[in-house]
């Protein structure tokens, strides 16, 4: 039996099976091979990391467990978690049953995509989500917004910081606010209703955007994606699950069922107004959420030494 089963090997999950594998704790960590940033060619910001190739970032720190003798790793999705009084039963999508004291889930989110032609094709190389992951590397350059909401609005007023020359597509009516309208134009931001033809792209480049026949001429553009949880395990464990789809928990990372611990981008408290979605708030996450797991299991140790 495992102390710990991890699920999802993204920044949180490997953050959290580093911490227990040097807390000596027999860890198997699976992962199903769909990270967030999958499609991203850099991940900025990430201390001492910063402009890493996101598939590097995690072979690195696949080969820092490696030293751990007591951690596994395993590429392969988890199919269903159940959860027992003293014992967690993890089966996996080849067929095999692993037992555990304690079960974390760092399964991440997924980004939902507007269906705009040539979105989905330079997600993570022209078309980004997150300033503070990307605009750094695009200051100055001829910035598109692509959204009819409020939060779009907001987004290319913040984008305003990075460059002078920021257009903001609605793809059909506006709907945002009047204070976000007044903010776009008091930061000179064009906002174009046309409906949006095709994000266009040149090796792997974001080239312009096209609407009424027109490219209008563009580096990289921002979207405000919803983001969907991963959530099916914690759902079909009965884990109390937030509007947004985060597994709710606790200041320990403790779910509402027992044995079972959730991290990463598809947790939260429920005073967060949101998850934290970089990669190294997960990472943190995940850390703290080991500690909390040994200090569990440690209880549960000396308890059960005393009989109690
Ligand atoms: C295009 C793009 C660019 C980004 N750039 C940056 C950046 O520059 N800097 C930054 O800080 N952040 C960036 N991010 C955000 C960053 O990717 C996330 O914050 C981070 O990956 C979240 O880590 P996580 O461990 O919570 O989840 P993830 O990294 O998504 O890892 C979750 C893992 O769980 C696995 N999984 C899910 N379900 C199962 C299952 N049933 N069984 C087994 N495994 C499962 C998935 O395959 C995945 O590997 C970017 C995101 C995107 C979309």
């Amino acid at each position: 039996m495992y102390d710990v089963i991890v699920v999802g090997a993204g920044p949180s999950g490997l953050n959290a099976a580093l911490i227990l594998g040097r807390a000596l704790r027999r860890v198997l960590l699976v992962d199903s091979g769909e990270p967030r940033n999958a499609r991203a060619h850099a991940m900025n910001g990430f201390l001492s990391r910063d402009g890493i190739d996101p598939a590097e970032f995690r072979r690195i720190a696949r080969e820092d467990l490696a030293k751990y003798e007591t951690v596994t790793v395993r590429d392969v999705a988890v199919a269903s978690v159940s959860a027992g009084e003293e014992s967690a039963s993890v089966v996996l999508a080849d067929g095999t049953t692993e037992q555990a004291r304690s079960v974390l889930l760092t399964v991440g989110r997924r980004d939902r995509l507007p269906e705009v032609d040539g979105v989905a094709e330079l997600w993570g190389q022209g078309v980004y989500g997150c300033p503070y992951c990307h605009g750094f590397e695009v200051r100055g350059q001829k910035l598109a917004v692509l959204g009819a909401e409020t939060s779009a609005a907001h987004l290319a007023v913040q984008l305003t910081r990075y460059s002078s020359d920021v257009v903001l597509f609605t793809d059909g009516t506006p709907d945002f606010d009047e204070e976000a309208a007044a903010a776009l134009k008091v930061c000179e931001v064009e906002v174009r209703t046309e409906p949006v033809e095709q994000v266009t792209g040149a090796d792997g480049h974001l080239t312009g955007v096209r609407i009424g026949g027109e490219t209008i001429a563009r580096d990289a553009m921002f979207v405000k994606t919803p983001l969907d949880a991963h959530g099916e395990l914690a759902e079909a464990l009965g884990c109390e699950l937030m509007d947004d789809g985060s597994v709710r928990i606790d200041e320990h990372g403790h779910t509402s069922v027992d044995l079972i611990y959730a991290a990463g981008e598809a947790a939260r408290l429920p005073n967060w107004p949101s998850p934290w979605i970089h990669a190294i708030t997960s990472a943190a996450l995940g850390a703290m959420v080991a500690l909390s797991i040994d200090h569990d299991l440690i209880v549960a140790d000396v308890r059960s030494k005393f009989g109690m």
